[in-house]
């Protein structure tokens, strides 16, 4: 079910430059000062699959959101470094309030939260009063504490499923995860009409494109994708993954090409987790220009200065910590 007052447009990322016009820093000099700063500060880099490679293969640990909010919960380092966008930063410092939390450059935001705020939600609410609301990790900390549960693509069905029958979930801010939740659960859920611009814009042409190429070649697609529906249309018994999920189903398969159906970076997590098998990118317009701007420079420069720290107010912190707990405890 979807409640039509609802219906925020999917902002245009504000993204002035993407170039900065100044002399390059020598990488070999970047990367060692990068170690140098990680040994002295005490520091750890936790980079997502959707970031340059290059920034990949820097990072103490690469994985999704789940992964990396974990692995935030359990550092014992001083400093975490993240190369990510706002929101991922804001969720290590909800579970970390004694450390320093850095995102190398602020403007690394997300589409997909800032199709949602938490006055949106409030009022929301207040339309479902008896419901429990269920985030997307893609959220903001203000959003997060006006939340019951925060969920990932990874356990998004699982929370959904262990909730009480008869009360009604509202679900946000993703409409493509939530089709696909309501799908697995046969749950009705009040939808947030909010969408990812890189995934919304993934078609299925893209994916009929890509099979035409490589007849044989399995798909892995990520339930934020437009496309979902219509590639499912045409294989029902389709299984969609996580990017984590990605990882383990290419392991497992005997094919031994994919074609990835999500943001561009992703095929670099794959390339190392799995060797000897050929991932092609669905499209090579799917890039998340926020998670780009997070560069070895940046990060450099951020472990240098200590610039960038990202802190959440005492009383979000607190009333966000409860549904992120609850999302880590489970899948
Ligand atoms: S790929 Fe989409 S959901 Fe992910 S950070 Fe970029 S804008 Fe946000």
């Amino acid at each position: 079910m979807t409640d039509q007052p609802y219906r925020p447009q999917v902002p245009a990322p504000q993204v002035e430059q993407l170039i900065q016009l100044r002399p390059l820093l020598d990488e070999e000099f970047v990367l060692s000062e990068i170690d140098r700063l990680r040994r002295e500060r005490r520091a750890v880099i936790l980079a997502h699959n959707y970031q340059r490679p290059e920034v990949q293969r820097t990072a103490d640990f690469v994985g999704d959101s789940l992964g990396l909010a974990r692995q935030a919960a359990r550092t014992d380092a001083e400093v975490i470094v993240f190369a990510g966008v706002h929101f991922m930063a804001e969720t290590a410092a909800v579970l970390n309030p004694d450390k320093v939390v850095l995102l190398p450059d602020f403007r690394a935001g997300c589409s997909l939260a800032d199709t949602i705020t938490a006055q949106g939600v409030r009022d929301w609410k207040a339309q479902h009063p008896d419901g429990l609301v269920a985030v997307y990790v893609n959220t903001t900390a203000d959003v997060k504490a006006e939340a019951d549960y925060c969920v990932t693509s990874g356990n998004a069905v699982q929370i959904i499923e262990s909730l009480p029958k008869d009360v009604p979930i509202l679900f946000a801010p993703d409409r493509f995860l939530a089709a696909h939740v309501a799908r697995q659960t046969g749950r009705e859920l009040h939808i947030w009409e909010g969408a990812c611009h890189v995934h919304e814009a993934i078609r299925p042409d893209d994916v009929r494109a890509q099979q035409a190429e490589h007849p044989g070649a399995e798909l892995l697609v990520h339930p934020e994708c437009g496309c979902s529906t219509g590639v499912l249309a045409h294989h029902p018994d389709l299984q969609l993954y996580s990017t984590e999920g990605m990882v383990h189903r290419a392991q497992a398969s005997n094919a031994d090409t994919f074609i990835v159906v999500t943001e561009l970076g992703m095929v670099t997590r794959l390339e190392k987790e799995v060797p000897g098998k050929t991932f092609v990118p669905v499209a090579r317009t799917a890039c998340c220009e926020y998670m780009k701007m997070i560069t070895l420079e940046n990060i450099y420069e951020s472990l240098r200065d200590l610039s960038g720290q990202v802190s959440v107010s005492e009383d979000i912190r607190e009333r966000a910590l409860r549904p992120i707990e609850r999302m880590l405890a489970v899948g």
